[in-house]
């Protein structure tokens, strides 16, 4: 029987799920995904946290509670930058230890660290320690390595060429009747069909394309977030930021939504960085949500609802005045 490692359907999953499910696919480890959130795993989680932690986290612990009987491994990251002299928020470093001193009979967790702050530092790095809890020869992690890394290029490049998450794909519908939303939020919030009430699929099913930073090359996304006058250095935020400045701009982007996660510092910031934006030079509309643990689903829809009208409601104004 192979061993088999348990990967939370939360955080930076979102990001490098197809890049940690092969490396271990290519070391012969199966994987096991946590299931999508449910009310019941979101509950566990809050149980579990602190009051203090974000929604994410909380879902997270929820989502390594729904792993801890049925894996040999859990896989918990310990991610502190992802980019040089760059940061990600504090508490994906304390991820694994939070994890360790809340939750009891946990399988042995896998928690190298991932940290390319420093020049001359590789990803090549982390993935050579986790290869080792399972191989001693290096060759065969170079090689799962190797796959893993053309398996996170490949899915970056499909969601630039307009594709959505697979779990997306095939939600609403794919014709946009010429409504362009983008929305703006962490992938673990935006992609996750629980704790963002189905947002993608309501919007496409109201007949809009659905844009997220995720559509834009790493390049763009950077070059836009540089317009601040001093850098951010939360990696995820100022991809947020830019990929926000990048939309509002675009002529043929007709809206944006900021989705904000209860208990974040960092996106108190960057969604003033976006509203201000939104006021100052933009006549774009933009709508601001915060999602919790409390959110009602009525209350969203409503405000989705509204949003778009106006969304349509300018967009034939402005149809009508190219028409005198
Ligand atoms: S960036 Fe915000 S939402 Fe993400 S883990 Fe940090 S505090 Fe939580």
């Amino acid at each position: 029987m192979s061993i088999k490692v348990g990967i939370p359907r939360a955080l930076l999953y979102y990001y490098y799920h197809p890049q940690w499910v092969t490396f271990f696919r290519r070391l012969g480890v199966e994987t096991l995904i946590s299931q999508k959130t449910t009310r019941g795993l979101l509950d566990k989680g809050l149980k579990s946290t602190v009051d203090e932690a974000c929604l994410p986290v909380k879902l997270a612990v929820g989502h390594v509670l729904d792993l801890r009987d049925r894996v040999d491994y859990l896989f918990l990251p310990r991610i502190v930058s992802t980019a040089r002299k760059e940061y990600i928020c504090p508490k994906f470093l304390g991820f694994p230890d939070m994890v360790r001193h809340t939750i009891n009979n946990l399988p042995p967790i896998i928690d190298c660290n991932f940290n390319l702050y420093h020049k001359g530092s590789s990803s090549a790095d982390f993935y050579f320690q986790v290869g080792k809890f399972f191989t001693r020869n290096p060759a065969k992690i170079i090689m799962a390595y190797n796959a893993s890394k053309a398996a996170l290029d490949k899915h970056n490049l499909d969601m630039q060429s307009d594709c959505l998450p697979q779990e997306h794909a095939a939600e609403g519908s794919a014709d946009s009747n010429g409504i362009n939303i983008a929305v703006i939020g962490h992938p673990y919030v935006i992609y996750d069909n629980y704790i963002s009430m189905n947002m993608i699929k309501r919007l496409r099913d109201s007949g809009a394309r659905v844009l997220t930073a995720d559509h834009l090359p790493e390049s763009v996304v950077r070059e836009e977030a540089y317009r601040l006058p001093k850098k951010l250095f939360w990696t995820i935020n100022q991809r947020m930021v830019g990929a926000a400045y990048h939309y509002f701009s675009r002529e043929d982007v007709h809206g944006i939504i900021h989705v904000a996660s209860f208990g974040c510092g960092p996106d108190s910031f960057t969604g003033e960085l976006t509203e201000r934006c939104a006021r100052n030079g933009s006549n774009k509309p933009m709508l601001s949500l915060t999602v919790d643990e409390h959110t009602g689903e009525a209350g969203m829809v409503t405000r989705l609802e509204a949003f778009l009208d106006m969304v349509r409601w300018r967009r034939n104004m402005a149809d009508a005045a190219a028409t005198l």
